[in-house]
């Protein structure tokens, strides 16, 4: 009987050969079930072909037992987790897991949608009677119908239950929307419809292209990377519609992107995330891989979705951290996209007002075109940016806010202008100290302090997620009544805030207020409505918002990113003070920038007040050059972790001495990681630096192929770490 190789579905087996019956025709891409001992599994065909008899008889082969109705992996796919796994040494089992969706493998259920119907509800509460109002011809799902009304989902429920909503059956599949290339177009400022009519060539071309998109905040690069969208819109193959992948940084906050789009082309695109329920993951998981789902918007998991036209990828702020994914597979899902533009033949976009060094490099090089926009649109200018220094204008004892932000804070108030503060710290306070012992608390499971939220009356590690209420007494000592905050986050900005200017309206933006595309809507329509004079914020507040009324930034504490000081602590600390700038003075009135520093005449300081982007990243490139770092040279780390502290660093001291000795390739370590404690886990990290042209991952191969490790102890490999 023919064999085929199935790439199965079960974390630590790789590619398996079964028999394939013959009246099953099975191809490369199928989606089958097999048997592994006495389960049935899912697995991908990989291969087909001339698959010689290996350790397994013939007579020994188990048969494929059937064949999904879902439409194959294409090819393209099954290139790219094959060099997923491979750059970033994964199980390809794990690669294809983000790959697959195991609920959209499932027959097609009867989907029952609500809607109005006849009956008026017994009880008129006021939420009722919005929701009618507001559900008028709409339908879908209670959760969809909640959003939509804006109530809770038990209003919805109550309107089901009393008739007044009926259930109507929408069939097996709802045809995605389909956006409208032509549905209205902008008019493209000069420079905007010069970038544009170069995206728009690479689409109509169908060959791989990377672009930087580097436009200043303001600039409006989403308007023309729309327009590369609707070109892609328009290609059409062997009557395929073409698709488009726009990744984002963080779903919950593309609502703005979310109605830009619609406005663009008449509808909104599908959404992934991971807080999809089953059903509607399957669906949109199906609409991809059938080429019904034209353009889709995601996190980084967007990435695994099997397209079968796709014709661009757009990485929206393409700077953003969050793209590096650590834990599972760690990946960089810019790094990914391009391979998958690559595999597929396409275009992409990077835009971002504030690239990587990595990015600037690959420009530098020849492989990636930049194209550029240096104003902001519509004649906005970049707002002036000045530092404070703390030393010479220190605030008062226990506060944060030096005299001339707070002067410039009070100022904007009294004209009616909006004003932003930022500190990157969600929480009261980073610490909790005791007065009589000194003892900090720290989280139970990792090496790091509590960070005490006083809106919620929690301690939390922001690691693992750990969380207590805040102990009465000290936990070391017991005296009660000596625990004191120590530093500031967002809230107890807030609360100074509140102190000093009673009469401003204050709202607080990151992840514990601003958690769903809902929120954060319901937040745009108030800083909008002019209901809110300062904003205090996370770096969520510097993703993407348009705000003309806000004319002032406060940066607490520039310096906050500097410290620690690794590899990419200045080039993180610009990106993130030139995108909160970049909020200030987008409308008619210009803006104003006040960095709190107690080094203003620091190198990255200097190019924020400066806008000496080039300077700054000319001599930030030069010493990643000379000291061989990326993108000059390579990097991988090597953790070993354990729940004991001695066999963790044993074991990382015996694959530490094994390390082949290999020119061009040194390994440091090892050494306690970073977070040497974590979920109640130790962990020691060895280092590699090598060369450039250096073959990492073989080595890493060779290296760690050969070595027996406790069960307890995990090693994980992380190509190209992001902390070190
Ligand atoms: P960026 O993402 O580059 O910071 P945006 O894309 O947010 O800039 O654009 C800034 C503002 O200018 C947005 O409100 C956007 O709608 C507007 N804008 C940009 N280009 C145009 C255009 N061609 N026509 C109308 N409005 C535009
Ligand atoms: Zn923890």
């Amino acid at each position: 009987m023919p064999r085929v190789r199935v790439l199965v579905l079960q974390h630590g087996l790789g590619a398996l050969d079964y028999a394939a019956p013959p009246e099953m025709a099975l191809a490369p891409g199928d989606i089958v079930r097999v048997p592994l001992g006495p389960r049935e599994i899912v697995g991908v065909v990989w291969e087909t072909e001339a698959l010689a008899a290996n350790e397994v008889p013939d007579a020994k082969l188990r048969a494929v037992r059937g064949r999904y109705d879902v439409p194959p992996v294409p090819a393209q796919m099954r290139r790219l987790i094959d060099w997923v796994a491979d750059y970033y040494m994964a199980p390809p089992a794990s690669v294809l897991r983000m790959a697959l969706s195991l609920t959209a493998l499932e027959p097609a259920r009867k989907l029952i949608e609500y809607r109005l119907g006849g009956a008026l509800p017994t009880r008129a509460t006021p939420q009722r009677l919005q929701a009618i109002e507001r559900l008028e011809g709409r339908q879908g799902s209670p959760r969809e119908l909640a959003a939509a009304a804006e109530v809770s989902e038990a209003v919805i429920r109550g309107l089901i239950a009393g008739g007044t909503l009926v259930a109507v059956d929408a069939g097996p599949e709802r045809a995605p929307p389909q956006p409208d290339a032509d549905f209205a177009q902008p008019v493209l400022s000069y420079e905007q419809a010069v970038a544009a009519a170069d995206l728009v060539a690479a689409v109509d071309a169908h060959a791989f292209a990377p672009f930087l998109l580097d436009g200043v905040t303001g600039s409006g690069k989403t308007e023309v990377y729309f327009e590369a969208v609707a070109a892609a819109l328009r290609a059409a193959d062997d009557g395929l519609g073409g698709q488009i992948l726009v990744l984002v940084p963080e779903i919950a906050l593309t609502a703005p992107w979310l109605e830009r789009f619609a406005a663009r082309f008449g509808c909104a695109p599908l959404a992934w995330h991971s807080d999809l329920r089953a059903s509607e993951r399957r669906r949109a998981w199906r609409a991809v891989a059938d080429g019904g789902a034209r353009v889709v918007v995601g996190a980084r998991s967007a990435l695994f979705l099997p397209f079968v036209n796709l014709r661009l990828i757009v990485i929206d702020e393409a700077h953003e951290a969050s793209f590096k994914q650590e834990d599972g597979v760690s990946y960089h899902a810019r790094d990914v996209a391009v391979m998958r533009a690559q595999a597929e033949n396409i275009p992409i976009i990077l835009a971002t007002a504030t690239p990587a060094i990595e990015t600037r490099v690959q420009v530098a090089r020849g492989r990636y075109t930049e194209l550029k926009l240096p104003s902001r649109f519509g004649g906005a200018q970049l707002p002036d940016i000045d530092t404070i220094d703390l030393r010479s204008n220190p605030p008062v004892r226990g506060r944060w806010i030096s005299p001339p932000l707070l002067a410039a804070l009070r100022n904007n108030l009294q004209i009616g202008e909006q004003s932003l503060l930022f500190l990157n710290r969600r929480g009261y306070a980073p610490m909790t100290l005791c007065r009589a012992c000194g003892e900090r608390i720290e989280c139970p499971q990792c090496t790091a302090w509590m960070v005490e939220h006083r809106l919620t009356q929690r301690l939390m590690c922001h690691h693992c997620g750990y969380q207590t209420p805040p102990p009465p007494a000290c936990p070391a000592c017991g005296a009660e009544g000596m625990l004191v905050p120590c530093g500031p986050g967002v809230e107890r900005v807030a609360e100074e805030v509140a102190q000093v200017l009673p009469d401003a309206r204050v709202a607080l933006v990151t992840s514990d207020t601003i958690y769903s595309p809902a929120r954060a809507a319901a937040l745009i329509a108030s800083v909008d409505a002019g209901d809110i004079d300062i904003l205090i914020g996370t770096q969520l507040v510097t993703k993407g918002y348009h705000f003309p009324n806000l004319t002032l930034v406060g940066v607490v504490d520039a310096d906050l990113g500097l410290a620690g000081g690794d590899l990419r602590a200045g080039e993180r600390t610009f990106q993130q003070i030139a995108q909160v700038s970049g909020r200030a003075g987008r409308g008619a009135k210009p803006g104003r920038v006040l960095l709190q520093t107690h080094q203003p005449e620091a190198r990255v300081m200097q190019a924020l007040v400066h806008y000496d982007a080039e300077g700054f990243y000319a001599a930030e490139t030069a010493q990643r050059e000379e000291l061989g770092m990326p993108p000059f040279g390579r990097l991988a780390a090597i953790i070993i972790s354990g729940p004991n502290e001695a066999q963790a660093s044993a074991t990382a001291r015996a694959i530490g001495r094994a390390a082949p000795k290999i020119d061009g390739i040194n390994v440091l370590g090892p050494a306690p990681a970073p977070l040497s404690m974590l979920r109640g886990r130790y962990r020691f990290r060895l280092l590699v630096h090598a060369r450039r042209s250096a073959d990492v991952q073989g080595m890493i191969r060779g290296w760690l192929g050969g070595i027996e490790v406790p069960s307890a102890v995990r090693v994980a490999v992380d190509i190209d770490p992001h902390s070190f």
